[in-house]
C-alpha cells in the first residue's frame, strides 16, 4: 500500500546517499518532504523593462532568441552571453565566469534570470538563473533552506516527483464543515501551492490553510491532555453547604463585583464536579482574587474537606492568613499558618492536626505540601503568584493517593490564546473588573537611563504627600545575579532625597509595615531591577 510516510528512497533517482542527505535537512519520508516548505518565494513575474531602475536587482522572464555564446578573455576568465526578449525588447543577458551555465539556456524556451540591471545598454548582469524553464508556469519561485549536498533545484524536482506520484495519498484532516466554515482551500491543494502558487492570493490561501491545520492540531492535542487529566483523575465531588456559602458571601463588607462572581460561580461547578479541577484564576492586582480564594475555602470546609493555600514568600503567607482570620468564622474554620519560620513545636502541633483533620485550612508556603505533610481530607489547593503547580506537582499529590482541586491565581495578564498554550491543561477564569471607585493599577516599564525622570516624579509624589515603596530583587549584592539590590539603592536615594525625605531600608518586619500601612491605600510602589 502506498502511503505518504513511505521513506523518499521511493522516488527514482533518491539512492542511500541522496536519503542521507535529505535526512540532514529532516526530510525522511514523502510527507516530510511535501510539507517542507520553502521560507521565502522569489517573484519572478516579467518586470516591464521601462520600469526598472539602473543598476536595481531584478527577475527578467523571457524566450531566449539567441545561441549562448561563451568567450574568453585575460586569464581564466569567460563571459557568457545571450539574449532573451520580453515582451518585444531584447535584452542582453551577461553571465562572468559562470560559463557552466551554458547549458541550461536552451535557444527557443522561456527563461528567467536574477541579475543586475543596466539601464543605459538594456542588459543585464546574470547573478542566478532561476529554475528551469518547466518551473515556470508560476510566477514565484520558491527558495528553501538548502545545503551544500542538496541543491535547490533538486529538492524542487523531487518535490515535483513527489506530488506526482503520491499527490492523491494525501488526506484531508480538517473536518469538511470547518473547511467550509472557514472557506479554507483544503490540505491537498494547500500543500502543493505552499511549493508553487501560481499567484500571491493562492499562496496566501495556502498558508492560511497549512497555519489553521496547525493550530487546530495543537489545540486538538491541549484538549486531549486536558481530556485525559481530567479521565485520570480520582476527584471527589465537593458538596458544599449553599445556605452557609450565601450567609458568608452576604457578610462580607462589600458585595462582589459581576466578574467575581462569574469566577465564583466556575469554581463552585468545578467543586461539585466529580472531576478534579485544574483552573486558572487570573485577575489584576486589588481585583479581589483573595475573597474569591476565601470563598472557595470556605466552600470545601463546610464539606469537610480540608484546604490549602499556597504562596510563593512568608510575607504574603503571613498577609493572606490575616485576611483570612477577618473573613472567617474563627468557630466554623480552624486555620494555621505554617512557614519555615513556624517553631519546632508549633509545627508539630499543626502538622499533627492537619493530619486528624482539626484543621480545616492551612496557609503557607509552598513546601507545604512537598514536605510529607499529611492531610486528613485534602479538598482543594490554591496557589497565587506562582504558575508552577501543574502536571507534576498534581502527580505528587496522587502518588499520596490525593486527588484534590486546584485553583492557580495570578495577576499576569494572559491572553487567552497564550494561556491555552501554557496553561493548556487548565480552565481559565478571568476577573476582568475591579471593584467599584478603585484606581486602576498602573504599570510602567522604564529603560535605565530614564531613571533621572523617574525620581523627579517621585520627588513630585513626595511634595504631595504620599509615601513610596520601591522594591527590590535582591536584599544585598550578588556575585551571581546582576540585579539591583536594596542595600545599594537605599544608599542612594538616601542621598537624593536628604535632607527633605527620610528613607528606610526595610525588609517586611511587622512594626515597619505599620509605618506604611495609614496610607497603604494610596501606595505608590516602584519595582527597580
Ligand atoms: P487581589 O488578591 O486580586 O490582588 P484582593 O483580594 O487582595 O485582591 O483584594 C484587594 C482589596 O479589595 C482587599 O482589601 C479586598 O478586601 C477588597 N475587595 C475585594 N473585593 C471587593 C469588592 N467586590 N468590593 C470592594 N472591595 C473589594
Ligand atoms: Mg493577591
Amino acid at each position: 500500500m502506498k502511503s505518504i510516510y513511505d521513506p523518499v528512497t521511493v522516488l527514482a533517482g533518491v539512492g542511500p546517499k541522496t536519503a542521507e542527505n535529505l535526512a540532514e535537512l529532516g526530510l525522511i519520508t514523502i510527507n516530510d518532504l511535501l510539507s517542507y516548505y520553502p521560507f521565502r518565494y522569489e517573484d519572478i513575474q516579467a518586470k516591464d523593462i521601462e520600469e526598472i531602475q539602473d543598476q536595481e536587482k531584478v527577475t527578467l522572464k523571457g524566450m531566449v532568441v539567441a545561441e549562448p555564446v561563451v568567450s574568453h578573455f585575460g586569464y581564466k576568465k569567460n563571459r557568457l552571453n545571450f539574449r532573451i526578449m520580453q515582451n518585444s525588447a531584447v535584452i542582453n543577458v551577461s553571465f562572468f565566469n559562470q560559463s557552466y551555465l551554458k547549458d541550461k539556456v536552451v535557444l527557443g524556451t522561456e527563461i528567467a534570470i536574477f541579475g543586475k540591471w543596466d539601464a543605459k545598454r538594456k542588459s543585464l548582469t546574470g547573478m542566478k538563473i532561476l529554475g528551469s524553464p518547466a518551473d515556470l508556469e508560476n510566477d514565484f519561485a520558491p527558495i528553501y533552506h538548502v545545503n551544500k549536498k542538496i541543491r535547490q533545484n533538486t529538492l524542487i524536482q523531487l518535490i515535483h516527483e513527489g506530488f506526482d506520484q503520491y499527490g492523491e495519498e494525501i488526506q484531508e484532516i480538517l473536518p469538511v464543515y470547518l473547511t467550509q466554515h472557514y472557506h479554507l482551500i483544503g490540505k491537498r491543494q494547500a500543500m502543493f501551492a505552499m511549493h508553487f502558487p501560481n499567484t500571491a492570493e493562492e499562496s496566501h490561501q495556502a498558508r492560511r490553510q497549512v497555519i489553521f491545520e496547525e493550530f487546530f492540531l495543537f489545540h486538538l492535542r491541549m484538549q486531549g491532555l486536558k481530556y485525559k487529566e481530567k479521565n485520570l483523575s480520582k476527584g471527589q465531588s465537593i458538596l458544599y453547604n449553599v445556605q452557609k456559602l450565601k450567609k458568608f458571601t452576604q457578610s462580607l463588607p462589600f458585595t462582589l463585583t459581576d466578574a467575581q462572581k462569574k469566577v465564583t460561580n466556575e469554581i463552585c461547578r468545578d467543586l461539585r464536579s466529580k472531576q478534579s479541577m485544574q483552573r486558572l484564576l487570573q485577575g489584576d492586582v486589588g481585583s479581589g482574587k483573595t475573597v474569591v480564594a476565601a470563598i472557595a475555602l470556605y466552600a470545601v470546609v463546610t464539606a469537610g474537606f480540608q484546604g490549602a493555600l499556597m504562596v510563593p514568600t512568608e510575607i504574603l503567607a503571613e498577609q493572606h492568613i490575616e485576611s483570612l482570620n477577618q473573613l472567617f468564622d474563627p468557630l466554623e474554620v480552624r486555620i494555621a499558618l505554617l512557614t519555615s519560620s513556624t517553631k519546632a513545636k508549633a509545627r508539630k502541633q499543626i502538622l499533627n492536626e492537619l493530619a486528624i483533620g482539626e484543621l480545616d485550612v492551612i496557609v503557607g508556603t509552598h513546601a507545604l505540601i512537598q514536605e510529607g505533610v499529611q492531610f486528613h481530607r485534602l479538598g482543594l489547593v490554591i496557589t497565587d503568584e506562582q504558575h508552577r503547580f501543574g502536571v507534576d506537582q498534581r502527580r505528587s499529590l496522587r502518588e499520596k493517593g490525593l486527588d484534590p482541586d486546584v485553583l492557580s491565581m495570578t495577576a499576569t495578564p494572559i491572553p487567552r490564546t497564550l494561556a491555552i498554550t501554557a496553561f493548556g491543561e487548565m480552565d481559565v477564569s478571568v476577573i476582568d473588573e475591579l471593584p467599584k471607585g478603585r484606581l486602576p493599577v498602573e504599570t510602567r516599564w522604564v529603560r535605565p537611563a530614564q531613571l533621572e525622570n523617574i525620581l523627579d516624579w517621585t520627588r513630585k509624589e513626595l511634595n504631595k504627600g504620599d509615601q513610596i515603596y520601591v522594591i527590590c530583587p535582591l536584599i544585598e549584592e550578588s556575585e551571581m545575579l546582576d540585579v539591583k539590590n536594596a542595600t545599594e539603592i537605599y544608599q542612594h536615594l538616601s542621598e537624593f532625597y536628604a535632607p527633605d525625605f527620610q528613607v528606610d531600608l526595610n525588609s517586611f518586619s511587622k512594626d515597619r509595615q505599620e509605618i506604611m500601612a495609614h496610607r497603604c491605600d494610596q501606595l505608590k510602589a516602584a519595582f527597580l531591577s
